[in-house]
C-alpha cells in the first residue's frame, strides 16, 4: 500500500500554516472521536493516523524532515553503548584505559586516527573488521624514562630543573624561555637507553578486531580512550579515533535506519494498478500499486531498513517514477492512439 501522505490525512495543502493544520486536526479529531464512533474500529484506526500526522506536521523540525525525506523519524542511529563495546574490548591491553587527562605529570601522547572502509552492506548489516596500526608504547627496557637501565635522568644543569631560563631583553627586562638544553623537561639523560635512544618510547604493532554494529553511517567516529600513542617520559596514552568511511550504494541511500530508493514503475501498472517488485537490502519484495498512482508517490516498506542491535527497525522508502515507454511497435502505437481518441471524446 502506498504510504498515506500526512497532508492528505489532515486534508491540508503542503504549504498550510500552523493554524490551518491545527484547525484541520481539531475538526478531524472530533469527527473520529471514539465517543462519536462507538465500536468502530476503522474510526479508531483513522484517529491514530490523524494523531500521527498531526504530531509530525505540528512540529516544525519534524515537518521539515518529513517534507524533505518523507519521514519525520530522522535522528539517526543511537550510538550510545557503542563506546562500551570498545572499552571492554581494549580493557585487556596493558596501558589502555590510561588516557584520562591528569593535571600533574607528563603530558599524554598523541591521538591516533584510523579509518575503517566499509561497504554499504557492511554498514547496513554490521560486521567485524580487523585493523592494524602502529602506536607508541612505553619502552620496556627503560620503563619510559629514556635512561639506560641502572642510570637515571639527571637534573638539567642549564635550568636547574625548572625547564625555563631567563633571557635578558634590551638590558633592563627579562623573559622566560624554554630551556634549549633539556627542551623544557627539566632533566637530561646522560646515558640514553640503547633501545629507544632516550625517547622512552617504542613502536608496537596492533592488530585488533573492531565490532561494527549494524547502522553505522559514513563519517561516524568512535573514540577509544587510551588507544593512541603513549606520552613521553611515562605520560598516559592519547586516544584512538576510529572513523567509518562507508561506500555509497549504486541505488540505495541511507539516512539513519531508513533506506531510500527511487524506483521506476511501468506506465500500465501506474494506470491500472498491480504489484511491482522492488529490490531491498533483504532481497526483492513486492509493493501494491493502486490504480492511478502518480509519479512522486512514496511507498513505505516496513522493516526493510536497518535492523539495529537494540531491536529497532528502519523502513525502506520508495519514491516512484512512472516509466514512459520509449520504443513502441506499430500496433502498440495504434492502441495508444485509440486510447487518446477515447479520452479525447470523453
Ligand atoms: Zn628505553
Ligand atoms: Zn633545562
Amino acid at each position: 500500500m502506498a504510504e498515506d501522505d500526512y497532508y492528505d490525512i489532515l486534508g491540508v495543502s503542503r504549504n498550510a500554516t500552523e493554524a490551518e493544520i491545527k484547525k484541520a486536526y481539531r475538526r478531524l479529531a472530533k469527527e473520529y472521536h471514539p465517543d462519536r464512533n462507538p465500536d468502530n474500529e476503522s474510526a479508531e484506526e483513522k484517529l491514530k493516523t490523524i494523531n500521527e500526522a498531526y504530531e509530525v506536521l505540528s512540529d516544525s523540525e519534524k515537518r521539515a524532515n518529513y517534507d524533505r525525506y518523507g519521514t519525520a523519524d530522522f535522528q539517526g542511529i543511537n550510538m550510545n553503548g557503542f563506546g562500551d563495546i570498545f572499552r571492554e574490548f581494549f580493557g585487556g591491553f596493558g596501558g589502555f584505559g590510561m588516557g584520562r587527562r591528569s593535571r600533574a605529570g607528563p603530558p599524554p601522547g598523541d591521538n591516533l586516527r584510523v579509518t575503517i572502509p566499509l561497504t554499504f552492506e557492511d554498514a547496513f548489516f554490521g560486521t567485524e573488521k580487523e585493523i592494524g596500526f602502529n602506536r607508541k608504547v612505553k619502552c620496556e627496557t627503560c620503563g619510559g624514562s629514556g635512561a639506560k637501565p641502572g642510570s637515571s635522568p639527571t637534573t638539567c644543569r642549564s635550568c636547574g630543573g625548572r625547564g625555563q631560563i631567563a633571557r635578558s631583553m634590551g638590558g633592563f627586562m627579562t623573559v622566560a624561555q624554554t630551556c634549549p638544553t633539556c627542551g623544557g623537561r627539566g632533566e637530561t639523560i646522560d646515558n640514553p637507553c640503547p633501545d629507544c635512544k632516550g625517547s622512552g618510547l617504542e613502536s608496537e604493532r596492533m592488530e585488533v578486531k573492531i565490532p561494527v554494529p549494524a547502522g553505522v553511517e559514513d563519517g561516524m567516529a568512535q573514540r577509544i580512550r587510551g588507544g593512541g600513542n603513549a606520552g613521553p617520559r611515562g605520560g598516559p596514552h592519547g586516544d584512538l579515533i576510529i572513523v567509518f568511511a562507508v561506500e555509497p550504494h549504486e541505488r540505495f541511500v541511507r539516512r539513519g535506519l531508513h533506506v531510500y530508493l527511487e524506483e521506476e514503475i511501468p506506465f500500465d501498472i501506474a494506470v491500472l494498478g498491480g504489484e511491482h517488485e522492488v529490490p531491498t537490502m533483504w532481497g526483492t519484495s513486492k509493493i501494491k500499486v493502486d490504480s492511478g498512482t502518480e509519479g512522486g508517490t512514496l511507498f513505505r516498506m516496513r522493516g526493510k531498513g536497518v535492523h539495529a542491535d537494540d531491536g529497532r527497525e528502519g523502513d525502506q522508502l520508495v519514491r516512484v517514477k512512472i516509466g514512459i515507454p520509449q520504443k513502441l511497435s506499430k500496433s502498440q502505437k495504434e492502441y495508444l492512439r485509440d486510447f487518446s481518441k477515447y479520452f479525447g471524446e470523453n
